[in-house]
């Protein structure tokens, strides 16, 4: 079994369609495929019905958090949240808070912009956004006007948060989005957790504090996406000896973008145990 619990659609940053992107995930191999748009579920139903025989779609999403970072001070951490309801009501008007953060923060960005670069049009840029603003939107389109010749490149530069055009958003505190999502019968899993290449990272002591049995007895945070293409070899053991510890769950994954990122399907992979074991942990939806 092939499994990869973490890709992005048009419904946020990534350019396949959600049907698009089902379609590619069958074509290469993989078995299990996670939909996991920013901030939104606006994918899912595009993507379920388009699923070929034979792929499971696993109805998630990556949600904007803040955590504590190594030094004390916020750092925005990416939690992932599988399989929670997404009628229930507090979860739902927290999404959409953070959509609505989204993008007032990129239309923001694209206006700072637009006041150096004329032929850069924010009603455009928002046009083409899709559900969930971000970056990556900004990049193409400087891109496009030639302001950087890459992606990269306009994240090192213009977009970056040194950037005199960075507009920064509110984020959900990551104990509010642990607690809502099982709420919500879900299961989370911190994505990425020690990509260091994004800035600053997680204090694992706040993984520790997250983890277990909340004290109204709902469940704490699920797992750890240790399997990444921005983890270094030296981060994967002992981010799994951590999971070991306190009993989380092991995932791995692609974050595919599609042409937003130069990353694979199937890239990194999710152990069907391992798999099993946060399927096991919804009380919500089942696949
Ligand atoms: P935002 O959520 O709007 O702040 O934008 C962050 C998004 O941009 C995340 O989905 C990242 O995966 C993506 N991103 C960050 N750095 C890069 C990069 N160098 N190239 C492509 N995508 C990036
Ligand atoms: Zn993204
Ligand atoms: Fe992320
Ligand atoms: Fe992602």
């Amino acid at each position: 079994m092939r499994i990869d619990l973490h890709t992005h659609s048009a419904a946020s940053d990534g350019t396949d369609s959600p049907a698009e992107l089902v379609r590619a995930a069958a074509e290469s191999g993989l078995d299990v495929v996670a939909l996991t748009d920013h901030d939104t579920t606006a994918g899912w139903e595009q993507a379920l019905d388009a699923a070929p025989r034979g792929l499971t779609v696993v109805r998630g999403m990556e949600m904007s958090c803040e955590g504590r970072g190594e030094d004390g001070s916020p750092v925005p951490v990416h939690l992932l949240a599988y399989l929670f309801d997404p009628e229930d009501s507090a979860f739902a008007e927290e999404r959409a808070r953070l959509l609505a953060e989204r993008t007032a923060r990129i239309r923001a960005m694209a206006e700072r912009i637009a006041v150096d670069y004329p032929q850069f049009d924010p009603d455009a840029i928002m046009a083409a956004t899709g559900t969930a603003a971000g970056r990556p939107h900004l990049a193409r389109a400087l891109v496009d006007i030639g302001v950087v010749t890459s992606i990269a490149q306009a994240f090192e530069g213009p977009l970056s948060t040194r950037s005199p055009y960075y507009v920064d958003k509110v984020d959900t505190p990551i104990e509010r989005a642990v607690e809502m999502i099982s709420a919500a019968g879900g299961v989370s899993v911190v994505a990425h957790v020690r990509a260091r290449m994004r800035g600053r990272i997680l204090d694992l002591n706040q993984v520790r504090e997250l983890a277990g049995r909340r004290p109204d007895g709902s469940a704490g945070l699920g797992g750890l996406e240790v399997f990444h293409a921005d983890h270094a070899p030296e981060d994967i053991r002992p981010l799994a000896e951590l999971a070991e510890e306190l009993d989380l769950v092991v995932t791995g994954s692609s974050d595919y973008h599609g042409d937003n990122k130069t990353l694979s399907l199937g890239e990194h992979t999710t152990d069907v145990e391992q798999y099993e074991r946060l399927l096991a942990q919804s009380s919500g939806l089942t696949v």
